[in-house]
């Protein structure tokens, strides 16, 4: 589908991506109603390409496909669907250029970012499932009365995949590798404004062995066909990752049809960096974790709480090293900060630092857009953001801005900051800085998050599992635990009287 101009020696370059249709029982199709959108380089503002806006007779064979495989893939042994993985994870090293070039336009990722984290994941995550597409297996029970007792882990069946536009790769494999691992059969609907990895990774799949029907890709908008898939009859759980707003709904559409739903939603976690920190690492970690993927992190940390006597030194070493992160091409090699994903994200962080200018939030760096030339100048950047003084009930502390704006509040005890940390109704991630390491472990046992940092920022492994609590959703992925969200247990005892 995609054609990426390679000369050797120089650096990677746009993709010419070709118009995205459906992946459908293993076949591109046209949808049905015939209607396309655009897909926009957020790094130029240029349309890339066009995508299928699939419909909800386009959703009705996506899942007839999935629930027609369903028995074949749950019969399939597990060492041979771990085999299948496995070339999904080297298919995804040797075509990393093509993964990373297609995504990197589509989303706007720096190209270094993309191949070391965004890709590297991908492969990670499918050689993790691989191996523990080995060891589904259930437990022999003892009981008192004479029997043969024990579980079976059996697949969910048809596993509608609903993710949002910030990491398309990565958060599409967090649900597809696992439920494959477990037996169960795909449909996958990606965010509208960045479908294409989702496309290049159904052929990836179908390449490596995965059979007809065991994942579908239906591409379109959350609005018009989300619903249809959340509650169509041939769903039998729902993995839903995105905004906290769209996941209560899809909580209450499969409460109603008692559907099983993971939900991994909006964050807004506190970065608390303690009087006995060390200055230099706890800055470099603030840092990156609100400018990583341009704040556009569920995990990221915008808020970063500042014990009084680290106060004015923190904020005056974020002052002076913030202006120098690298914010450009997202295809220059040295570029730290791409452009937001869309304008309309864009202009969402707009108004929350005109609303922090209102509450009496004093900025300390950036706070525009980024004077930039040539193609980048049409594109959709904002300048890395700092925000000092903002009292804790303002909405730009309180809310999800996902963008890179970093707000610093200061506090005077233990109890305050973990008080601050928990005071939104968020609880994805938390971290601190500490050289305490009593501290480390209380504090971390009070943060209201599914994972804690300590000393560093964004460490993500598939081994490690992350979720939410509060409004953050529930259910985790990554980990052995991903697997419990795929399948369920069966209890058999055989009488031995
Ligand atoms: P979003 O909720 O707008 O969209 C997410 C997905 O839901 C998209 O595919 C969208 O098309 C679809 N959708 C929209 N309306 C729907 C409906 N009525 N029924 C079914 N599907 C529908 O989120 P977004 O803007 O794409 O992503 C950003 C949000 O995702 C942020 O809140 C971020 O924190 C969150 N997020 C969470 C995690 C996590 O692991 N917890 C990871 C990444 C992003």
């Amino acid at each position: 589908m995609t054609a990426v101009e390679e000369r050797p020696g120089t650096r990677l370059q746009r993709p010419d991506v070709e118009p995205g249709q459906l992946f459908i029982g293993g076949r591109w199709r046209e949808p049905v109603a015939g209607d396309r959108f655009g897909a926009v380089d957020p790094g130029t503002g240029k349309t890339l390409t066009s995508v299928a806006r699939g419909s909800a007779a386009d959703v009705d064979a996506a899942v007839a496909a999935a629930r027609e495989a369903a028995p074949g893939w749950a019969a399939t042994p597990g060492r041979e669907r771990a085999r299948i993985l496995h070339r999904v994870a080297d298919l995804v090293r040797t075509r990393a250029d093509e993964i990373v070039a297609v995504e990197s336009a589509d989303v706007g990722k720096p190209v270094s970012l993309c191949r070391a984290v965004d890709v590297e994941t991908v492969a990670e995550q499918y050689e993790y499932y691989s191996a523990m597409a080995q060891s589904v297996d259930g437990a022999a029970r003892t009981i008192p009365i004479p029997s043969h007792a024990y579980t079976r882990r059996e697949p969910l069946g048809v596993v509608a995949a609903i993710t949002p536009f910030n990491f398309p790769l990565i958060l599409s494999t967090s649900k597809i590798a696992p439920a494959l691992a477990a037996g169960n059969t795909v449909v996958h609907k990606p965010a509208e404004d960045t479908s294409l990895s989702a496309l290049l990774m159904a052929g990836i799949l179908a390449e490596a062995g995965v059979p007809d029907g065991v994942v579908n890709v239906v591409t379109g908008f959350g609005s018009e066909i989300g619903d249809h898939l959340l509650t169509h009859p041939g769903v039998d759980k729902i993995a839903f990752t995105g905004s906290t707003a769209v996941g209560r709904h899809a909580a209450s559409l499969a409460g109603e049809r008692l559907k099983p739903v993971t939900l991994e939603l909006g964050g807004n976690a506190a970065h608390i960096v303690f009087e006995d920190a060390d200055v230099e690492q706890a800055v470099g970690a603030a840092i990156k974790a609100f400018v990583f993927n341009t704040g556009q992190f569920c995990m990221g940390g915008p808020r970063l709480l500042v014990a009084d006597a680290l106060y004015d030194s923190v904020l005056g070493a974020l002052a002076e090293a913030v202006p120098h992160v690298p914010v450009g091409d997202p295809f220059d090699p040295a570029t730290v900060v791409g452009p937001m994903a869309g304008e309309r994200h864009r202009v969402k962080v707009e108004q929350y630092v005109e609303q922090a200018r209102a509450d009496g939030g004093r900025i300390v760096a950036g706070g525009g857009r980024p004077a930039l030339d040539g193609d980048a100048a049409g594109g959709f950047f904002f300048q890395p953001t700092v925000i000092a003084d903002l009292p804790h009930t303002s909405r730009v502390v309180q809310e999800e801005i996902f963008g890179p704006v970093l707000t610093v509040q200061r506090f005077a005890t233990e109890d305050e900051a973990v008080a601050l940390a928990n005071g939104t109704p968020y609880g994805l991630a938390a971290g601190l800085q500490t050289t305490n390491l009593a501290r480390a472990h209380r504090v971390a046992a009070r943060l209201d998050a599914g994972i804690v940092w300590v000393n560093d920022w964004a460490m993500l492994d598939p081994a490690i599992p992350f979720g939410g609590v509060k409004d953050s959703g529930f259910g985790r992925e990554y980990g052995p635990e991903a697997l419990d969200a795929y399948t369920r247990t069966k209890s058999v005892v055989i009488s031995l009287a």
